[in-house]
């Protein structure tokens, strides 16, 4: 993410160095923005604001995302957010999804689609879950040879080269209407 792109209430200046300008809000010594946006640091006028970005949608706390998986790491992957409880986005933000407590290797692969559940924003960033059962992987590939997989119990076989690997699978797993459901 853009790291001059900021979400509400996230801090963009000290009250001692600008004043709050649009888009912002007064928080002890700390502006902080109240939409989402670009940060405006107007040196000359010493006015801290927010240009908003009207067409991101930030999502709320329980709501349900489908995203693309940017980046599996140990214990979390980080989602592309891609539609949000249904309705396809056209910024992108990304949201975190912390998998350590899963006792699974392989959660989910970069370039997987996963659906998610808000959980929480601190510090701005978005935390999302995938451990409800309609939670997790909604399509993904054989990891050696990216042939098309199918479910078998709670993994997946290649159809291809015959691989099985662990996924946190989506019950969703595998419907093409995935993107109706909400
Ligand atoms: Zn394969």
């Amino acid at each position: 993410m853009d790291k001059n792109q900021k979400i509400p209430g996230e801090k963009i200046a000290l009250i001692e160095e600008y004043l709050p300008g649009e888009n912002t809000f007064e928080d002890n010594d700390t502006i902080r923005a109240s939409t989402i946006g670009r940060v405006n640091l107007d040196s000359n006028e010493k006015i801290a604001s927010i240009n908003k970005q009207t067409q991101i949608t930030v999502p709320k706390v329980g709501d349900v995302i489908i995203g693309v998986v940017e980046a599996n790491l140990p214990s979390m992957i980080a989602i592309m957010i891609k539609y949000i409880n249904g309705k396809k986005v056209v910024a992108g933000l990304e949201c975190i999804c912390v998998t350590r407590h899963m006792r699974k290797k392989n959660i989910a692969l970069a370039k997987d689609v996963v659906k998610a559940e808000i959980i929480n924003h601190i510090n701005g960033t978005i935390h999302a879950s995938i451990d409800s059962q309609e939670l997790g992987v909604l399509f993904t590939k054989c990891r050696k040879c990216f042939g098309t997989v199918v479910k078998m119990r709670d993994a997946v076989k290649c159809k291809d080269c015959g691989w099985i690997d662990d996924r946190k699978l989506s019950l969703n797993f595998g419907k093409s209407e995935f993107l109706n459901q909400n």
